[in-house]
């Protein structure tokens, strides 16, 4: 038996039993965070359920073409409708985080509400949680943990292609299209369940990948060649860049999503961080290669979290700073970190 069959008879019943069901995935929704909400909305709507989707703030681009993308509704842009919904709610699933504060503007109102709650999430370190934790980090993405749950509540498979589309865009947006990440041979088997209900493998790698403007190849290019700093004794690479770099290249949010991985094709590193400046702050992404566990990284040094290869955070002060600070950190504490030649 499954490990998630623990979980099938009281999932069943709170969708079954809760009049009101709302579904939140975390704030800077990525590929997963939406393919997982959007695909437990699919198979609950067909259950005949009253289901409705918030998000924290703005879909990007390429996630917009998604079948029922455009009920989701945006916290930031429909403040009033959402407490409302929120309000309203008697079940409230979380998907794709398991920190609050990935709630963005919404985290006060879902803690004050009295709906019953429920994670799904693949990240690493759940925290105690008043509420139903499924939490499997050896799941390579939430929309592959949903996949399993849905399989074990419907007593098989859903053949339905909108509800595919969506697990196929969450597993390839948080495998880098089976690049990272902890996908497995499993992976693998549910993917081929996914194609067999019919959707168009090559339109959504299209869709997700080829949808770029020219702009943003533009300021690729510039990050690399002008902007990516390798420091060989840490094995590390990073690229900062500031406002003034984004704005040159018509910069819309979700331009730098993937920039971070790119110096990890160096031979020879096994960490890289882009540093993005944003008003007041800087945005940080974290991706290494093996045993360097980023997930802690940036919890330690930058308020943030994620997972053994690929995490985020923060910095509260100017981009020179950041840089300073975290070519400090490596200097004090990069053996710490990585363990791959040990
Ligand atoms: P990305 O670099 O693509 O923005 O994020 C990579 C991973 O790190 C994501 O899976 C996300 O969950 C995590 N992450 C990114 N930013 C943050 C943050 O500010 N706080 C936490 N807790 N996790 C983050
Ligand atoms: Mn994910």
């Amino acid at each position: 038996m499954s490990d998630l069959a623990k979980y099938t008879k009281e999932l069943t019943k709170l969708f079954s039993s809760s009049g009101n069901i709302l579904l939140i995935c975390h704030i800077n929704p990525d590929g997963d965070a939406i393919g997982s909400q959007l695909a437990l909305y699919h198979y609950l709507r067909a259950q005949g359920r009253q289901v409705e989707m918030i998000t924290p703030n703005n879909l990007q681009e390429f996630l917009k073409w998604m079948d029922g993308g455009d009920l989701i509704n945006v916290f930031i842009r429909k403040r009033d409708k959402c407490r409302s919904l929120i309000e309203a709610a008697d079940l409230i699933v979380m998907l794709d985080f398991n920190q609050p504060d990935r709630l963005g503007e919404a985290e006060k109102l879902v803690e004050a509400s009295k709906a019953k709650k429920v994670i799904i999430d693949h990240h690493l370190d759940p925290p105690d949680f008043d509420g139903l934790m499924i939490s499997d980090p050896s799941k390579c993405s939430t929309s592959e943990l949903v996949y399993e749950l849905i399989g074990l509540i419907n007593g098989g498979e859903f053949p339905y292609k909108p509800y595919a589309e969506a697990l196929y865009t969450g597993i390839i947006t948080d495998t880098g299209n089976f690049e990272h990440g902890s996908y497995s041979s499993r992976t693998f088997r549910i993917v081929a369940d996914l194609l067999e209900t019919g959707i168009e493998k090559e339109k959504i790698l299209n869709l997700v990948y080829n949808n770029f403007s020219a702009q943003r190849m533009k300021l690729q290019g510039f990050a690399l060649n002008k902007k990516m700093v390798i420091v060989p004794e840490y094995q590390t690479a990073y690229i900062s860049l500031t406002r003034e770099d984004l704005a040159a290249y018509d910069y819309v949010k979700g331009d730098t999503e993937g920039f971070v991985n790119l110096p990890l094709s160096i031979r020879g590193i096994v960490f890289s961080a882009l540093f993005i400046e944003k008003e007041g702050f800087v945005k940080l992404s974290f991706r290494s290669k093996g045993q360097f566990p980023v997930n802690e990284f940036a919890s330690d040094y930058f308020s943030g979290g994620g997972h053994l290869n690929a995490s985020g955070g923060e910095y509260p002060g100017s981009l020179d700073n950041a840089v300073k600070y975290f070519i400090e950190i490596l200097k004090k504490d990069f053996p710490r970190f990585n363990k791959n030649n040990q």
